[in-house]
């Protein structure tokens, strides 16, 4: 009966992981999907305690007796990841989402180890190989192992690089030799592992350094990554975890574990594919490593910038250019985030469209620092869903409207990505402001974004500077269209 109860309470966890995720798709059902895909997982996690029962060695059938342990595993983890989500900063969030994935890999791979030693006794176990595939259990769990850990040391830089302890692309020499002799190494050993190539007494030793080659692939795979290539490394160790996550479940035979690992593990693959197709990159460039900046990171005064000229306008000029507008397309980029100025942003465009003024919000798919940054930034601020428009519908508008405002972006709108060929974003679609009538863009100084590149829209005739944090240059502009 309990088994019964349990396969139940997996079918509803796993709805719920279903329809939550369907709801995350929106930002007005969002955080419903989220508690909907939390409370199945609640619910998996406390039957799996009181109703899960296995065969001890004495062949009983028991139940998990081990409450308080598990009891102040659960308690530990709730605190530190309750406290880090109501203290988290927006502009921190990226950092938060790398870490908590690798803490879902680091689970994968611990899983896997616990477990190898138990099927180190059964893959020697006559009567047990009678009903099961030695291979397959052997490479579910070396599987798990591998992919968990990689995505752990993976993760844990790109932590580092977006909190910014780790500056930018790190690329060693012969760097693609030896990652790709890594990987072929990293997945022979697996092969012979799973195959029982090797003695049973060196499987232990084997088995450690495997972790030790997928951990350190993990670090080497995501070290040079620069040039404003992140976000498909991000999404592309988000599918890991959920991959790993995936053979904890097959191993287990627990469907709760499953559908989840394989909802993470497809739809982290989606948005893999769907960044690579916003970088412009292919996805065998990205698994081996054949791109970043090559370490060359080029700041504004160390290519000529600081002799180029800009022109530079004031909140109260703006003001006034932007109540004679007929159209504006606001572009949003991890400035804004920064400054925290969703509000006073999602303010001005409702002083602009009180006066007939058709405003828009152009959404770049890797704008800020996550997939989705600018959407969740400005869905906080209750902006119209239906006035963020996405980079390919909105391209074409831009010669259609009188003022583009670029507030704290830089990286997405830098034409370099269409005209330089030595540049390490070439290629890399972008929003194409430069061909509104007037371009502002509003930055606190000079300094490069993300990818470390100088910015040649900054001294385009169309294009003026508005210098300040975000939030207070915005404030201005509110103030003075209150006046006119
Ligand atoms: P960028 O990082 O290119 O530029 C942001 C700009 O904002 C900076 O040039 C900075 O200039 C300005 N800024 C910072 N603080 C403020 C403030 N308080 N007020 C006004 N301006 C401010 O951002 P984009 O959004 O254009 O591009 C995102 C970049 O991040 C891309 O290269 C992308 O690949 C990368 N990335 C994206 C991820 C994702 O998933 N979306 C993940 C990881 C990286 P200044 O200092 O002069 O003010």
């Amino acid at each position: 009966m309990s088994d019964f109860t349990l396969e139940i309470s997996y079918l509803i966890a796993s709805i719920c992981y279903i329809l939550g995720l369907k709801m995350m798709a929106g930002p007005k059902t969002a955080r419903n999907g989220n508690l909907l895909a939390a409370f199945g997982m609640t619910l998996a996690i406390f039957t799996t305690i009181y109703l899960y029962q296995y065969e001890n060695d004495e062949k009983e059938i028991i139940g998990l007796s081990n409450h308080i342990w598990i009891f102040s595993g659960i308690a530990v983890g709730a605190i530190i990841g309750w406290v880090a989500a109501v203290k988290v900063q927006m502009t921190a969030m990226p950092q938060m989402v790398s870490l908590f994935n690798g803490m879902g890999g680091a689970c994968a791979a611990l899983i896997a180890l616990v477990e190898f030693p138990k099927a180190l006794i059964h893959i020697q176990d006559p009567i047990w190989l009678e009903d099961h595939n030695a291979i397959l259990y052997m490479s579910t769990i070396l599987c798990g192992l591998v992919i968990g850990s990689t995505s752990f040391s993976g993760s844990m830089v790109a932590y580092l690089k977006l909190n910014g302890n780790l500056k930018k692309d790190i690329r060693l020499p012969f760097y693609n030799i030896i990652n790709t002799l890594l990987i072929f190494g990293v997945v022979g050993l697996t092969i012979c592992l799973a195959g029982n190539h090797i003695p049973t007494e060196n499987f232990e030793t084997w088995t450690y350094i495997l972790l030790a080659g997928a951990s350190l692939y993990g670090i080497l795979f995501v070290l040079p990554i620069g040039g404003a290539d992140m976000p498909v490394v991000i999404s592309l160790l988000n599918s890991f975890t959920g991959m790993a996550a995936m053979f904890g479940g097959f191993m287990y035979d627990n469907m709760a574990m499953l559908t989840g690992g394989i909802l993470v593990g497809s739809a982290g693959t989606i948005l893999t594919v769907v960044m690579c197709k916003a970088m412009n990159r292919s996805l065998t460039n990205v698994i081996f490593g054949a791109f970043g900046t090559g370490g060359k990171a080029v700041s504004a005064s160390s290519n000529g910038a600081a002799q180029k000229s800009y022109k530079e306008t004031n909140a109260s000029d703006l003001a006034v250019l932007l109540n004679y507008s007929q159209k504006v397309i606001i572009v949003p980029g991890y400035g804004l985030a920064v400054a925290q100025a969703q509000h006073v942003v999602h303010e001005m465009e409702e002083l602009l469209s009180e006066r007939d003024v058709e405003v828009k919000y152009a959404i770049h798919p890797v704008a800020g620092r996550m997939p989705g940054h600018m959407n969740v930034l400005l869905a906080e601020s209750n902006v119209d869903y239906d006035k963020l428009v996405e980079m390919d519908d909105i391209n074409a508008e831009f010669s259609t409207c009188d003022v583009v405002m670029v507030l704290g972006a830089n990286d997405v709108v830098n034409p370099a990505a269409k005209e330089d060929p030595s540049s390490p974003i070439y290629g890399m679609p972008i929003l194409n402001v430069e061909d509104a009538k007037t371009t502002i863009v509003n930055k606190r100084s000079m300094n490069v974004g993300y990818a470390g590149i100088d910015n040649d829209l900054f001294y385009r005739d169309k294009t003026n500077m508005l210098f300040g944090d975000a939030k207070k240059v915005l404030t201005e502009i509110v103030s003075e269209l209150k006046n006119l």
